[in-house]
């Protein structure tokens, strides 16, 4: 899953032929500044943090200015903001435009009837999840023929849209379907999309590729935009690392179980902070890596949980001995294991010599990790 910053986004809709504002990428609030003065940007203009998280307006992460130095310090002041754990480090300035209705369009993929579906709202601006039900219409789309005029004309309807307005989102819709379909997207959305006048302008930019047609599209390999450094890194490797906002990290195999451990630890008042899922691999060097790259998280505890199946407990328990060892005493961690399965025996033997204790029942371990992480805290 690439999802793609919200200037990333917008440049792919120009490519489409739906119309944004016009708008430049800063990284200092100098930057803002001396764009807006030279005229790089028009008055009054909008101050946009680029990080891919929901909810900006709201968290004072867009602004509005109408002089350079209004710029300056808008800019200074959502540079200085972190929304999502994800500190601010780009802003898009564009030109505001002076709408009369907020209106939601997506195109989105219906894994229950494995079709795209066009998802509009005359209630834009606001978190779609927030949306009364009935306040939303769902047009599934069938790939062959791709959006029909009719869907679009629905759709004009539903959104009390007419004349040249109406006009302006057939043309709106079909683009945007087009988008969704050659760049294998799983998601895109404008949410808002202002009214302005009689036409229709993509004030917000929400992009996901699909992982599976990356083949398809190399220049999406290079965007990072959704990576920590560590992740970076465990994607070289070919490890499956995902960082998240809790002080605990999670070693399991296979994404079922790896998503039960989460869920478990936070039943029992845990904060998952980093998951790794070492899968089917069979190779102690690996399993060493891995856990380096957990290591470097600097979580307050560990939880192995690893059911053996192709993985051999006696290959996890052996990997993560090494790798225990190379890892310097002041970074050390708690660690609690619960290895089940094939060579179970073996592997509890191996931990144990080296002063871990393996605990079978998976609620137990997972309390007895939560209050690791409480008494290191
Ligand atoms: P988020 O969805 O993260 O809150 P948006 O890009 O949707 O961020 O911006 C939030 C709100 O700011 C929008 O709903 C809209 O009202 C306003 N806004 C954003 N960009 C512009 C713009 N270029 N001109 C006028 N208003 C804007
Ligand atoms: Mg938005």
């Amino acid at each position: 899953m690439v999802k793609l910053a919200e200037w990333r986004g917008k440049e792919l809709f120009r490519k489409y032929g739906i119309a944004t504002p016009k708008g430049t990428v800063v990284r200092s609030a100098d930057e803002a500044e001396r764009l807006v003065r030279s005229g790089g940007v028009p008055l009054p203009c909008v101050v946009k943090a680029q990080v891919l998280a929901g909810g900006r307006g709201k968290g004072g992460a867009v602004r509005f200015a109408t002089t350079p130095e209004e710029a300056r310090a808008a800019a200074e002041a959502i540079l200085s903001l972190t929304l999502d754990g994800q500190p601010v480090r780009e802003l898009l300035l564009e030109g505001k435009v002076n709408l009369s209705r907020e209106l939601y369009v997506s195109v989105a993929l219906d894994r229950t009837a494995r079709l795209p579906i066009l998802i509009t709202s005359g209630q834009g601006g606001v978190e779609i999840e927030t949306v009364p039900d009935e306040q939303i219409a769902r047009q599934r789309i069938d790939p062959f023929p791709g959006l029909a005029l009719y869907a679009c004309r629905n759709a004009a309807r539903s959104l009390g849209l007419s004349g040249a307005a109406a006009g302006d989102l057939t043309g709106l819709l079909r683009a945007l379907y087009r988008l969704f379909d050659q760049e294998d997207a799983e998601l895109v959305e404008i949410n808002p999309l202002g009214l302005v006048g009689e036409h229709l302008i993509a004030l917000d930019a929400k992009v996901i590729i699909e992982d599976d047609a990356s083949f398809r599209h190399r220049e999406y390999a290079e965007i990072r935009d959704d990576r920590t450094p560590l992740e970076e890194i465990a994607r070289e490797k070919e490890i499956a690392f995902v960082q998240l906002e809790g002080n605990i990290g999670v070693i399991a195999n296979g994404a079922g179980l790896t998503m039960a451990t989460l869920d478990v630890l936070k039943e029992f008042g845990g904060e998952p902070g980093v998951f790794l899922d070492l899968g089917g691999t069979d190779d102690p060097k690996k399993v060493t890596e891995a856990f380096l790259l957990m290591a470097q998280a600097r979580p307050k505890a560990v939880f192995l949980n690893i059911f053996g199946g192709v993985t051999r407990c006696d290959t996890v328990a052996k990997g993560l001995v090494e790798a225990m060892q190379t890892v310097p005493s002041s970074e050390r961690f708690p660690l609690v294991a619960r290895i089940r399965g094939n060579n179970e025996a073996e592997g509890i033997a191996i931990l144990r010599a080296a002063g871990v204790t393996s605990v079978p029942d998976l609620r137990a371990s997972a309390q007895a990790v939560v209050a690791e992480a409480g008494r290191v805290a």
